[in-house]
């Protein structure tokens, strides 16, 4: 998908603040510092719109950025961050839980995943709650440029199997440095908003 547009909306911290034009939306889900921003930023062409955030759990607002004038991507806090209170954490849940599941734009969530690594505890809650719901997803196995291409089938499976990811669901290899899996994350983004 060719990019020719690309503007970040607004930082919601409730409901009413979300983006009113109902345009179809992808929400983006991971873990704090997994590569999310890098993700985002690689599919739109641009160097910085979704930060790069050195500072993991600290953003707890919804980002709504429009593309092209035809859909929204939905950036959710970073799960999985050690070191927040409780409280905190609770008030994460309710967040996303809430437009997760009252959301009517709501297309499906991109759950980015690090490729190297077994996924999470974490990761395997937030995927078993996506399909509780029934809502659609695509995982994007990020970081693929860290490790040698012979691993890569090994990975993948033990993403697959450690999330019991279905079979309608796509498992994407990707590299924001490389720009690898683009094209096919888009094609599954084009597939989930019908544009
Ligand atoms: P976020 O907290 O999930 O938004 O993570 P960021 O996008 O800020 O990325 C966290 C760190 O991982 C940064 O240092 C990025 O440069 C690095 N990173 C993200 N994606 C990739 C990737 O595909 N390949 C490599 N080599 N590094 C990546």
């Amino acid at each position: 998908m060719k990019v020719t547009k690309a503007e970040w909306v607004i930082s919601a911290v409730k409901p009413a603040q979300y983006p009113a034009d109902a345009l179809p939306e992808i929400a983006l889900a991971g873990r704090s510092n997994v590569g999310k921003s890098s993700l985002i930023n690689r599919l739109i062409n641009r160097k910085n719109l979704a930060r790069t955030s050195s500072k993991p759990g600290k953003t707890q607002t919804i980002n709504f950025y429009r593309i092209n004038d035809i859909l929204y991507f939905a950036d959710m806090p970073g799960y999985g961050f050690a070191k927040v209170p409780k409280s905190v954490k609770a008030a994460w849940g309710r967040m996303i839980e809430g437009y997760l599941l009252h959301r009517r734009e709501l297309c499906g969530v991109i759950q980015v995943i690090d490729l190297r690594h077994p996924p999470t505890r974490d990761d395997q809650n937030m995927y078993a709650w996506l399909k509780h719901y029934g809502i659609p997803a695509i995982v994007a196995a990020t970081k693929a440029d860290k490790i040698s291409k012979g691993q890569w089938p090994k990975h993948l499976k033990r993403i697959r199997e450690g999330i019991g990811l279905v079979p309608e669901d796509p498992l994407i290899l990707f590299s924001a440095q490389t720009g690898q899996g683009k094209e096919e994350l888009w094609k599954g983004i084009r597939r989930l908003t019908g544009n």
